[in-house]
């Protein structure tokens, strides 16, 4: 299976490769594709000699020439957009973080690859795009977050059973334990998920749960109403599906990426891992509570982006990638991010963009209108 992996050297991208060292013989990597982490790429590209490489500027890629043996690099937007279509590529792994993902995973459809997607932004902004695209081209989408994969692994053969989808989510780092002034570094240890810096604060706000909410409309074609989430902490049921006659089913595994990569990779077929099996008397107990959405109103927000019309929620996405970014720059503070969502979003008239270009100017609104406002509330403090 040959595998072009968008986002090499982040967490997705780099337990990606670790499932492709341990099926060796299994996959060929035929393309690789990093943002700035060069040194990285650079003993991954010795190690896997892809054919194919990109990165994100001229100057990193004239860099990553000099430093190891690789000819052509491509750079940029459409460095990853070449790379999403290439002709022989089995399966394109979008493992990108942000918005970057959008055009990737909007070519992969388009060309109609198989995508192992594990950047959900692309589905929160353009969802209604890459799925059509998709359906049209006969892509298949398979998700790499585990709660998607764990729905879609209870929905094999049970789609007209489902009444509602239920996606866990752990409550984050101040679940029941809130401090008075919450710092970076308290946002930055999530109790259980080891991830990039972007998604984990995503998690502290619950609007990575929000976005995976939207993230399920589009992949398994819901209603707004057949959506839920329900809080738990344990993290290792994923997701429920509640069937037709009240009964529920739920998908369990060890919290480890690996698993739903695999499954990704592997599908319809599924490999053994035996390292990932656990022992559920090893956890010893399973809770659920409600998702109280006055506790979470990340939730709230996810409510409306899952029916208003499509470009609020590519909005509310922006501006939370704005928010993030000025928190862990230590501009703003926690409490403000969603603050500076609500306060962009307020101004923002939701419309259905006919074009990923539509989309883009949507997103690049927001996230001025966002910059905007975290520079008051900067100014303010
Ligand atoms: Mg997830």
């Amino acid at each position: 299976m040959r595998l072009v992996l968008l986002g090499s050297t982040g967490s997705i991208g780099r337990n990606v490769l670790e499932i492709v060292r341990r099926f060796r013989g299994k996959f060929e990597i035929l393309a690789l594709a990093a943002g700035e982490n060069f040194e990285l790429l650079c003993r991954q590209v010795e190690e896997f000699r892809p054919r194919w490489v990109a990165v994100k500027s001229e100057e990193i890629a004239e860099e990553l020439k000099k430093a190891c043996s690789v000819e052509e690099v491509l750079w940029g937007p459409e460095g990853l957009e070449r790379l999403a279509s290439l002709e022989g590529a089995d399966v394109v792994v979008v493992a990108l973080s942000g918005q970057t993902g959008v055009r990737p995973a909007y070519a992969a459809a388009r060309r109609g690859k198989r995508i192992a997607l594990a950047n959900k932004e692309s589905l929160v902004s353009a969802g209604h795009l890459i799925m059509e695209e998709a359906k049209r081209n006969g892509s298949v989408v398979l998700p790499v977050d585990s709660e998607h994969s764990a729905l879609m692994q209870i929905l094999e053969g049970r789609k007209d059973e489902m009444e509602k989808v239920y996606i866990t989510a752990s409550g984050g780092p101040f679940f029941r334990s809130r401090p008075e002034k919450i710092e970076v570094e308290d946002v930055l240890s999530h109790p259980v998920w080891k991830m990039g810096k972007k998604i984990t604060v995503d998690s502290a706000t619950l609007m990575n749960k929000a976005f995976e909410m939207v993230e399920a409309k589009w992949l398994f074609g819901l209603y707004p109403e057949q959506i839920d989430v329900l809080i738990h902490p344990q993290s290792v049921v994923h997701a429920l599906v509640k069937l037709r006659d009240g009964s529920m089913v739920a998908h369990l595994f060890k919290p480890d990426m690996k698993i739903p990569i695999l499954y990704a990779l592997s599908w319809p077929e599924r490999w053994a891992l035996p390292e990932a099996s656990f022992s559920l008397a090893s956890v010893q107990k399973l809770e659920f509570y409600e998702a109280d959405r006055r506790e979470f109103p990340a939730l709230k927000i996810a409510d409306e982006m899952l029916r208003k019309p499509y470009s609020f929620a590519a909005a509310v996405n922006a501006a939370n990638d704005a928010a993030v970014e000025a928190f862990l720059e230590e501009r703003i503070d926690f409490d403000s991010i969603l603050k500076v969502i609500e306060l962009t979003v307020k101004e923002h008239r939701p419309f259905n963009p006919s074009s990923i270009e539509d989309v883009e100017e949507v997103i690049s609104w927001a996230r001025g209108r966002a910059q905007e406002i975290i520079e008051r509330l900067r100014l303010q403090r």
